[in-house]
Formats: structure tokens, sequence, C-alpha cells
């Protein structure tokens, strides 16, 4: 089945939500615009992120609003988590020789730090942080890996996720574990739609038995 699996990182591994929230309230408020609350925020916020601060502080430049993103989300007293399930999985490719990747809109420091405080780099054979568009680099992701599409899965929790799956020719796999709700993302129809990675383990150990 498959044999490569690509990750995104918020939502999907670990949980940001938290810090996410706040550092994208401190950012509206430097603004001068109402802070989200948990739910609206789930229900608002998509990527890229350059659209979603487009539509709500308009006219304000990208790299002003990640600065202050930046330091807030680094000055947020709310933990990042691994999710539950995710370490198990990671586990469970590496003993199933299933290469890893991770494909994160996160930016690149912030990415780095949370790999090694949650020792999580081991895991993965290469990934790619600070992505605005994922679009623009699951084709190069799957070329430079020498992939095969077939047998290659992008994991993710958002829209934007699955659209750049069906872009790069690989299977999509939406998880209820992150950001967006699940009529959002079943209306997207995802090849597989997962309430967490147990799910999607249990469902790739299934067909190894039957195969
Ligand atoms: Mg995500």
């Amino acid at each position: 089945m498959y044999r490569n699996l690509i990750f995104d990182w918020s939502g999907t591994l670990v949980d940001d939500l938290g810090p996410t929230l706040e550092a994208t309230n401190a950012v509206f408020g430097i603004h001068g615009r109402e802070a989200m609350d948990r739910d609206e925020f789930r229900r608002l916020f998509r990527l890229p992120y350059s659209e979603f601060y487009e539509e709500h502080l308009p006219g304000i430049a990208l790299a002003d609003l990640e600065n202050h993103f930046r330091k807030a989300f680094a000055e947020s007293p709310v933990a990042v988590t691994v999710l539950p399930h995710a370490r198990e999985k990671l586990e469970w490719c590496r003993e199933h020789g299933v290469r890893c990747f991770v494909l994160t809109s996160m930016d690149r420091n912030t990415f780095e730090g949370q790999l090694d405080d949650l020792e999580m780099r081991q895991y993965f054979e290469a990934t790619y942080s600070g992505v605005v568009d994922k679009r623009e680099v699951i084709g190069s992701l799957v070329i430079n890996h020498e992939l095969e599409v077939s047998q290659t899965a992008f994991l993710g929790d958002m829209i934007h996720d699955i659209v750049t799956a069906k872009h790069g020719g690989v299977a999509s796999v939406a998880l209820l574990t992150g950001y967006t709700h699940r009529e959002v993302l079943q209306a997207q129809q995802p090849d597989w739609l997962m309430a967490d990675l147990r799910e999607f383990r249990e469902m790739l150990d299934q067909h190894r038995r039957n195969s």
C-alpha cells in the first residue's frame, strides 16, 4: 500500500492550536482587529495563510505579520505537544520501512526547534518547512526522493493539504486532529478521512494482514 508518507506538521503530528491562536490574536490586536475564539479560528483559518491574512487584515505586508506572529508564538506560555498516536505511528513506520517526510507551512526556525524539543527528528528522511503554498513544493519533493506516487500519501488536517495531495498526484489522508471540522474536510473528498493516526495505522495493519 503506502511506502511513503508525507506529513503536515501542525494539527497532524503536533498540537499547536493554543499558541497559534494566541499569536494570531496578538497580530490582530496590533492592527486593531477583534480577537477570535477557538471555534471561530477553527472555522475561519486556512492555508495558504497569506490568503487568510489578506482576508482579515487586508493590505498589511506579510513579512510584518509573520514577524509579529513568530514573536508572539515564541512567547506563548501554552506548550506545543505531540498529538496522541503520532509517535506510535512514526515508530510503526520505522519498524515497517515506510519512508516519512514533513511538508509544513511553519517557519523554519520554529519548526526546527520543535523537531528537537519533541525528539522527532529521527523519524524523517527529509523535512520541508516554511512552505507558504505547499502545491509549489509537493512535485519537487516527489521527484527529489524518487517517490512512486501510487505508493505515496500526504496526511494533513486542512483543505490546503487535501488540495496539495491532489495537485501532487498522491493519495490524500485528512485527519480530524487539527484545525478543521469534519464536514469541511469531507467536502473536499479526500481519499481517506480518519479520526486520528491510530485509525490510519490500524487501516494499514488490516491491509497488511489481508495481502
Ligand atoms: Mg496542519
